[in-house]
């Protein structure tokens, strides 16, 4: 036979060797006999496997089972139909060493199903061929099959595979295919187990990267300090480890990977197949490894996390070797983890947004922004302007009217200007006019001068927190905002601008209004009333009237008494004690005014006594002056203050007006109030 491989043959045979040689992974067989001019396969090697493939040394190929496998045959006119010429038959109830020789190719195996159509190469020397490994029969560890070809091959190519002879491939070793049991890493139940234990730690790895990273360490030390017991519990546990920021980091994130990459390497074991070992590893992660967990974590980070925390501690030493040094690198490269700070803005931004979730009421979340605005806002956002300032004019006299004006306005600290509004000398508190009577018409000076009140000024850019610390220290209640006018030609000088008081910062802190009980206002910008019936007040009761009763000094009602007690002999002590006096003196009735008209001067109301007509009262003259005509002759003379009429008129009883023989006086007023008798 070897002579007859001679030249062309020859050529194939060094080629097949060459091709050997190269990868030694090649199995060849040269088939018994050679049909002369027929298709001949004559050997083959292992190609691609999906599942661990090898050729021995050898030359057997080992597959394992369930396996698609593509196998290059070696042949002579090989053409697409020579995959019919191509069987396998199993060598059953052999041991390892036995000899193939003497395998009969009487019995074709349907465990290993050739493919259809071979891809042959250009010349017919060689083609592949894909075979499918079934699955073993359960106990077989291991099956051994020989390669079977047909060798005299019907002329046409194709036809009757019953038809010519077939004949094992080989002459030593007749196996040439072994197919083995898929060899699993583990025993199913541990790999169960282990999947499932690592599925756990990957939704623990993954869960406490966002729990715990999340909590940053000021959060922490701010639940530590004001959380309820637990959270302050579970927020020290934590604490320790979540300061050493990057190396929890590069753990847990070690952790993760290291167990998801064993997850799918086991599950690849598991399903036997990559894709899906792929399929259910992603599915798997995804859902218990990623958002379960995280989801969880999101919420109860806290809780999670200070209950893991011994294995959170077994895996940080666990990948201690990789991972400190990581996060040494980190910590030098980024610096220190300091966490969420807020400032101003963000305290409040933070506060509104949280406002349907936290536990403050409105008012409370007004006057924590408020505060916390404070140093933003200035004097001059929250004064009142000065053309809306209640102020005197420093020369004012502080009669009925300035008084009333004064008492309407309902301002407790009223500014006290020289000339012009914006030039202010002083403060007059209401306080102030405790002991002014408006009758004595007292000028503003007066009372300014003695209390002389400091004017508190201060700058319009003054920020709310600085006037109320001002506020505090026990100056007025009420400042001056004036500011550096230098616009325009000339020197610079201060410009007042309005006036601001304690009120006016405390309602920026509370962002409300506050109304006393003497206010007008809501707003002193915006100028909205109080209520219609408190914001006119009305003072006329207290209005010294002309038509009503006179009213004198104490002085004066002292003295009248002092006078009457000692000069009218029946006002003396022995008739009258001088507290009855007294009381007569504040009757309403007793004290009264005449004024005299000049345009009228004989109107009947200026005589107090008249001629003939009797009386049963008693006149004392307290100021002005009286003219009387007395007696026969008329005699007229003048009178002032303390000379009085009519004390008859105290000790008789009442005259009889029809006895002629009774002298009658009639007294008349005159120019300033006073008595004539005509
Ligand atoms: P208090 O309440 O201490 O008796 P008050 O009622 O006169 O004093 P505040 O309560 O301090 O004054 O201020 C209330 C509002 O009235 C504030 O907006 C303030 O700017 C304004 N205000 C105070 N005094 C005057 C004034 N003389 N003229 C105009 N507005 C004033
Ligand atoms: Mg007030």
């Amino acid at each position: 036979m070897a002579r007859e491989w001679s030249g062309r043959q020859g050529y194939i045979v060094t080629v097949l060797l060459f091709l050997c040689s190269a990868d030694g992974a090649r199995s060849e067989a040269t088939g018994g006999g050679g049909g002369g001019g027929g298709t001949q396969v004559l050997g083959m090697r292992l190609e691609t496997s999906d599942k661990p493939a090898s050729t021995g040394d050898d030359g057997v190929l080992q597959v394992t089972e369930d396996s698609s496998v593509q196998l290059r045959f070696y042949g002579l006119r090989l053409h697409p139909g020579a995959w019919r010429l191509i069987r396998f038959t199993e060598l059953s109830g052999r041991g390892e060493g036995d000899s193939g020789a003497g395998a009969t190719c009487s019995d074709f195996t349907k465990d290993i199903e050739v493919g259809t159509g071979m891809n042959v190469s250009g010349r017919g020397t060689s083609g592949l061929l894909r075979v499918h490994a079934k699955p073993l029969r359960k106990s077989q560890p291991s099956s051994e099959y020989v390669l079977c070809t047909r060798i005299d091959e019907p002329a046409d190519g194709g036809g009757d595979e019953r038809a010519g002879r077939w004949q094992p491939l080989g002459d030593g070793d007749g196996r040439l295919l072994v197919v083995e049991e898929k060899k699993s890493l583990l025993p199913l139940w541990l790999q169960v187990i282990l999947i499932l234990g690592l599925l756990v730690l990957s939704g623990m790895f993954s869960g406490l990267n966002l729990g715990l990273m999340a909590l940053d360490p000021m959060e922490l030390r701010i639940v530590q300090s004001c959380g309820t017991d637990k959270e302050k519990k579970y927020a020290r546990k934590i604490e320790p480890i979540r300061s050493k920021g990057n190396y929890l980091l590069c753990s847990l994130l070690l952790g993760n990977v290291l167990v998801n990459t064993t997850l799918t390497i086991l599950l690849d074991d598991l399903t036997g197949s990559g894709p899906g070992a792929v399929a259910a590893s992603t599915v798997g992660i995804v859902i218990f490894g990623e958002i379960a967990p995280q989801a969880l974590c999101s919420r109860h980070g806290l809780a999670v996390g200070a209950d893991t925390i011994a294995l959170t501690k077994f895996f940080m030493l666990l990948t201690f070797p990789l991972s400190f040094p990581v996060s040494k690198l980190l910590d030098v490269l980024l610096g220190q983890e300091i966490g969420t700070v807020y400032n101003r803005e963000k305290l409040v931004g933070m506060l509104k947004v949280t406002e349907p979730y936290n536990d403050l009421v409105k008012e409370e979340l007004n006057m924590i922004q408020g505060a916390l605005e404070l140093r933003t806002k200035t004097v001059e956002d929250v004064m009142t302007p000065l053309a809306d300032c209640f102020m005197i004019q420093a020369d004012a006299v502080l009669d009925f009217d300035t008084m009333s004006e004064i008492m309407e306005s309902g301002y407790t600290r009223i500014p006290v200007f020289d000339d012009e509004r914006c030039n202010i000398v002083d403060i007059l508190y209401v306080k102030d006019l405790a002991f002014v009577d408006p009758d004595d018409c007292t000028t503003l000076k007066t009372i300014t001068k003695f209390y002389n009140h400091p004017v508190h000024f201060v700058f319009h850019d003054t920020k709310l927190d600085t006037m109320l610390e001002e506020f505090k220290k026990g100056k007025s209640h009420l400042a001056i905002v004036q500011k550096v006018n230098d616009e325009g030609e000339g020197d610079p000088f201060y410009q007042v601008l309005g006036l601001v008081t304690l009120e006016d910062v405390i309602e920026e802190i509370i962002k409300s209004e506050i109304l006393d009980e003497s206010d007008l206002y809501t707003d002193n910008r915006t100028k909205k009333r109080v209520d219609a019936a408190k914001s006119k007040r009305d003072f006329s009761a207290f209005r010294p009237d002309s038509d009503a009763k006179a009213k004198i000094s104490p002085q004066l009602t002292l003295a009248a008494h002092r006078f009457l007690a000692t000069e009218v002999s029946l006002f003396g002590t022995f008739h009258v004690t001088e507290k009855v006096l007294l009381r007569i003196l504040r009757h309403p009735d007793v004290v009264q005014e005449l004024k005299f008209d000049d345009d009228d001067k004989r109107a009947p109301q200026h005589f107090l006594y008249q001629r003939g007509k009797p009386v049963d009262y008693f006149v004392l003259i307290l100021q002005g002056r009286v003219e009387v005509e007395a007696g026969n002759e008329n005699m007229k003379f003048e009178t002032g203050p303390f000379s009085y009429y009519g004390v008859m008129a105290l000790s008789t009883p009442p005259l009889d007006v029809n006895k002629p023989s009774q002298r009658q006086n009639v007294l008349r007023t005159s120019g300033q109030p006073g008595v004539t008798i005509d």
